[in-house]
């Protein structure tokens, strides 16, 4: 059942429903750098890759 608060383009990730949304009932999100001051710099910390 797809979360209709978390919207994202990740469709390698298995919680992904391949129509922009994310299944999870919430996620958890980290920064890829020391300090995030891009989007670029932050990530999904509960992305798992497709089986
Ligand atoms: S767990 Fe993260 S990367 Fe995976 S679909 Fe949900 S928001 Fe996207």
């Amino acid at each position: 059942m797809p979360n209709q608060e978390i919207q994202c383009k990740v469709i390698n990730c298995r919680h992904n429903n391949k129509n922009n949304f994310c299944t999870l009932p919430n996620i958890e999100v980290g920064e890829s750098n020391f300090e995030a001051r891009h989007k670029k710099d932050t990530e999904c910390n509960s992305f798992e890759p497709e089986i």
